[in-house]
């Protein structure tokens, strides 16, 4: 039985988390955040791989994971169709897999889950690693660094890695399905949506609404909005709140600022069809996101992996972020449980995740390079709108027919 720390109480820790408790392992896992943390997020598209590793995780079988669309529709700015696929897929929620994974770890006294504990330091001999957090200092076998885009982690042992902001941010939302006119929620709330304003692109679908319940009446719809921002105006602006204070890692969702919601609102009345303008009219609490990619060369150090955001950060577009954080997870116990828990075991899984990563990353700065060519100067076209239904958010080991696998 070994040591296993774990920086980061979000999806990709608390998969790893437990996955190691129920291969035999202790695991103490440290989260910086201190309270409740379901309300974060919003919506998720799930793969049959991430459902595989949440059964191993201990997801019953008859679990509600989400909410299940048979296909895919794409509208223009003008509300005309430009396509339609069909590609069934469950569509989920940050919080539903947060509730769930922490539920599962809770159940097992192998797991101690520590929250207001932040990672600040770490070191290691040949012998083991030691892990400094606000509370003290935990002695660990391995370290595993699910600690996010900007990791504590990472930022020591790899200071050279940096998120690189790609050019245009995502406003986020969700907006509850009863609020909806009957006009809109028969248009796009059974189906994967999407918009195609040029050079912008909306994706939205339906996820669990409050309380986690995917009953009907009672879910939301989730929506992505990519809007582009340049770097040293339009996202400064964004990142600024009310009271002019200026959230360059990241504007939290309560701080942004209620001139850019309004803003945003106006020109979703110039670019968005109909049934998209609605909802984004009725999202309680519309937040942002830049977009940035993460690119690593390697993951492991010694006894010290990264793990999920942490090791690399792949544009929205692919969908993958959770489903890659669980292949993250599934590769490590693997690989412990074949090397024990060492850095041998380590290399092994950098050796099988580091190529994985860093082909995702390179499929969603194509798509991104492709939804930010598309209608630059003249009209989107159905092909365009074929490209990314095919595309974006697919599962890659069973891509739909249409799909054009580059
Ligand atoms: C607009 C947008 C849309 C997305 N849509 C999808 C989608 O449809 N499908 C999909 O699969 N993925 C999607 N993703 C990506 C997905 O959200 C992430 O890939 C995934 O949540 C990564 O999880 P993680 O646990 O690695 O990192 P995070 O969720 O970032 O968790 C890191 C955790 O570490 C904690 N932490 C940070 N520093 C410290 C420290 N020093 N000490 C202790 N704890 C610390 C943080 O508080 C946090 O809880 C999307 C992302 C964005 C931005």
């Amino acid at each position: 039985m070994a040591r296993i720390v774990i920086a980061g109480g979000s999806l990709g820790g608390l998969m790893t988390a437990n996955l190691m408790a129920r291969a035999g392992h202790d695991v103490v896992v440290l989260e910086r955040v201190d309270g409740p943390m379901q309300g974060r997020g919003a919506g998720i598209v799930t793969h049959a791989v991430l459902v595989d590793g949440l059964r191993r995780c201990g997801m019953p079988a008859d679990f509600a994971l989400g909410v299940p669309v048979p296909g895919r529709i794409t509208f223009d700015v003008d509300g005309n169709l430009l396509g339609e696929m069909a590609l069934p897929q469950v569509l989920t929620s940050w919080s539903l897999l947060y509730s769930l994974l922490l539920d599962l770890a809770r159940q097992t006294s192998a797991i101690r889950y520590l929250q207001g504990e932040a990672v600040q330091s770490v070191s290691q001999d040949a012998g083991g690693v030691l892990v400094t957090g606000t509370g003290g200092v935990f002695e660990a076998d391995l370290l595993v660094a699910a600690d996010g885009i900007r990791s504590a982690v990472r930022q020591q042992l790899w200071p050279q890695v940096q998120p690189e902001y790609v050019g245009y941010v995502a406003w986020r939302g969700l907006c509850d399905e009863s609020a909806l006119s009957a006009r809109t929620h028969e248009a796009i709330f059974e189906k994967f949506s999407f918009c195609l304003p040029p050079g912008e692109q909306l994706v939205g679908y339906p996820v669990a609404g409050p309380g986690d319940s995917t009953m009907p009446g009672r879910r939301a719809w989730n929506f992505v909005w990519y809007r582009p921002a340049d770097a040293t105006h339009r996202l400064v602006e964004l990142l600024t709140d009310d009271d002019g204070v200026h959230h360059a890692q990241g504007i939290p969702p309560a701080k942004v600022s209620r001139r850019e919601v309004a803003r945003m609102r106006e020109d979703a009345r110039r670019v968005l069809a109909a049934p998209f303008v609605e909802i984004i009219g009725k999202c309680g609490q519309p937040f942002l996101q830049p977009i940035f990619d993460v690119w690593s060369d390697s993951l492991v150090q010694g006894r010290i992996a990264l793990l999920g955001d942490a090791a690399f950060v792949a544009r929205p577009h692919v969908g993958m972020g959770v489903a890659k954080a669980m292949q993250d997870a599934m590769a490590l116990v693997e690989a412990v449980e074949r090397h024990g828990a060492t850095p041998e075991a380590l290399r092994a899984y950098e050796r099988d995740r580091l190529p994985a990563g860093q082909a995702a990353l390179q499929r969603a700065r194509r798509l991104g390079t492709y939804m930010r060519a598309c209608g630059q100067g003249v009209s989107v076209l159905p092909k365009d709108a074929r490209y990314v239904m095919a595309e974006t958010a697919i599962d890659l080991e069973h891509p739909p027919p249409e799909a054009i696998i580059d």
